[in-house]
């Protein structure tokens, strides 16, 4: 398989290329040249198989250069440590509403299902090729954990994570700042999830220092990490009858990646009836769906930190097949954000994504009421993302009651023990496992929102620029 940039001025790489790309050299992110198919006779056979066997075959057409052996020595290994024999259990909480945990890994959030395999990817291809990388991410919150847990303690890998400094929550920070390993680098920036992702798209372009420091990318526009999310779609649907039997996902949405992964698994054959968005207060994709008018405004904070975003990066590969893959259309709209602050979707584009999506925001009332509301008619505690998504999946029951909705748990309520408190006057506990970072030595820089300064702390304390030099 080989993958194109949307912006159609960076070269063709291959998935080993793309796994260490990250953002493609023109500003535009990978995508593959073509959906690969999975017959239904495929889907109905991941009935019943460990979820690490369904994921190395789901992924292999998307992976062919890696070797089988190596993928499903990767996926084995990555979803060993996560707490339930599932990895992603199902339960239900209503007629025909379901909601999938995908909150079983390290850290708590769906980001680990992802993460965890990546980190093992990458590593191999480091490995091969007797190079080191330097991973620089930028996080509202929970991918930074993340990427922090499956890189920690790597020879070949120094992380530098950004997180807006005072907006996450308490245990998201003592996550990414309890760590001791010395190649894992948290930062505390003085702006928002949208400034440090900004400051991310700039040192990722800058050709020389991508080079320099062997940069490599983990946030959600690393392709490798669409592929791996599109494996619990396909699992919770089949259990839930398909391919004999159309599913709906409700998905609490930021920058797109989870929802892409969803979108994804429909292009390779997978009977999805819709795609729910479900966001909160900053509602730029239910405003896009409902306007066609893509338009940032400024972030507000809320409960959902991890939402908290008004730039979907992933949005991108979506518009890309909705343009018909027309990069020149393309680069034109997110010329005009950078000009005027905004761009109109063409309406056949934003047909055809709504023929797929539905979107909803949901406000911080509603979200709240919302736990309160599962917890007594079901005893099921949501965090406060999960939240949104299941109030998306019962406005759409309400609609149409017959097709289950899959709702995607991508938190535990653990990490956000504050909004459960409010909302139904419970104290949740973290799991044992993690409840050590609660008291541990926090080790952080607090940098200002400057990226010349941003780029030299991380050349400064980078070590790939040696490992790579050896080469
Ligand atoms: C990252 C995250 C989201 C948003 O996912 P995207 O792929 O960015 O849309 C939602 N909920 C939680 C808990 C997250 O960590």
């Amino acid at each position: 398989m080989h993958y194109i940039s949307t912006r159609g001025e960076a070269p063709e790489l291959a998935f080993d290329d793309v796994l260490l790309a990250g953002l493609a050299a023109d500003g535009g992110l990978y995508v593959p040249k073509t959906y690969p198919s999975v017959a239904r006779g495929d889907i109905a056979a991941l009935a019943g198989l460990p979820y690490d066997a369904a994921a190395a075959r789901l992924i292999e057409p998307f992976a062919d250069g890696l070797g089988a052996g190596v993928l499903r020595a990767a996926t084995r290994d990555a979803y060993a440590g996560f707490s339930h024999p599932a990895v992603t259990p199902l339960t239900q909480i209503g007629d025909n509403l379901f909601v999938l945990e995908l909150f079983r890994g390290p850290t708590l959030a769906f980001k680990d299902l992802a993460m965890q395999l990546l980190g093992r990817l990458m590593n191999h291809v480091l490995e091969q090729r007797g190079i080191g990388a330097t991973i620089v991410g930028a996080t509202s919150g929970d991918t930074g954990a993340a990427a922090i847990d499956a890189f920690r303690g790597q020879s070949r890998v120094d992380v530098f994570i950004l997180y807006p400094d005072g907006r996450v929550s308490n245990v998201q920070r003592r996550q990414m700042t309890t760590v001791e390993n010395d190649n894992i680098h948290a930062i505390a920036l003085q702006g928002t999830f949208d400034d440090a992702q900004a400051i991310l798209k700039s040192l990722f372009r800058d050709a020389a220092y991508r080079q320099r420091l062997g940069l490599a990318g983990v946030n959600s526009i690393n392709w490798a990490r669409v592929v791996a999310q599109t494996v619990y779609y396909f699992t919770s649907a089949v259990a839930l009858g398909a391919p004999f039997r159309k599913v709906s996902f409700a998905v609490p949405t930021g920058n797109f990646g989870d929802v892409l992964a969803g979108y994804v698994a429909k292009r390779m054959g997978l009977p999805v009836s819709r795609l729910i968005v479900a966001t909160n207060a900053n509602d730029i994709l239910a405003r896009a769906l409902a306007t066609g008018r893509y338009e940032p405004r400024g972030v507000t904070p809320t409960q959902s930190p991890s939402m908290d975003i008004q730039l979907s990066s992933n949005f991108e590969r979506l518009l890309f097949d909705a343009l018909g893959r027309d990069a020149g259309v393309l680069r034109a709209a997110f010329a005009g954000l950078d000009q005027s602050g905004g761009f109109d979707i063409p309406p056949d584009a934003l047909a055809s994504i709504r023929e797929d999506f539905d979107a909803l925001a949901v406000g911080e009332e509603e979200t709240s009421a919302e736990i309160a509301r599962t917890y007594r008619e079901s005893g099921y505690v949501l965090d406060p993302h999960t939240a949104t998504g299941v109030h998306a999946a019962r406005a759409r029951l309400a609609v149409d009651p017959s097709t289950p909705v899959v709702a995607l748990a991508t938190a535990h309520p653990a990490k956000f023990p504050a909004a459960i408190e409010r909302a139904i006057g419970l104290r949740v506990d973290l799991p044992p496992r993690l409840a050590s970072i609660l008291d541990a030595t926090e080790r952080f820089c607090r940098l200002e929102n400057d990226e010349g300064r941003i780029r030299a702390f991380i050349e400064d304390r980078a070590r790939a620029t040696r490992l790579t030099a050896k080469v």
